[in-house]
């Protein structure tokens, strides 16, 4: 998908803070980061949103949940703890049609969202 931003970052056509990789998905840091530590992970294959068929792939979320998870504990998140978040439509606030996790850390976060 050619004309998809997060296809672009994967493919490297835009460039992104990398934090980790897998085969199957990678983590770059937000470029409007919502707290602290904002990280977004995802499939490098094009997805369109966690409502998408395709997301239905048990091996795929063992990835992004290991990645996220490894993520927290190289920076020292896991006890004072994070969000992990994915937008789904208009109402869900998605604005970017490529299936994302948002990793969110480093203050108190609100509860319930806006
Ligand atoms: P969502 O609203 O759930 O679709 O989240 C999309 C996220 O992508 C937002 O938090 C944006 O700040 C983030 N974003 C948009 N463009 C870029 C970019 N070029 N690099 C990194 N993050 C981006």
């Amino acid at each position: 998908m050619d004309s998809c931003l997060f296809c672009r970052i994967v493919a490297g056509t835009i460039p992104a803070t990398i934090v980790r990789e897998t085969p199957r998905a990678i983590a770059f840091r937000d470029v409007d980061p919502k707290a602290p530590t904002h990280i977004l992970i995802v499939p490098r294959d094009h997805i369109d949103s966690v409502d998408s068929p395709e997301a239905e792939d048990g091996a795929l979320w063992a990835d992004i949940i290991g990645l996220a998870r490894g993520i927290a504990r190289s920076l020292g998140l896991s006890d004072d703890g994070y969000r992990l978040v994915i937008n789904h439509g208009r109402d869900g606030g998605q604005s970017v049609a490529h299936l994302h996790v948002h990793v969110l850390a480093g203050r108190r976060l609100g509860w319930p969202p806006g």
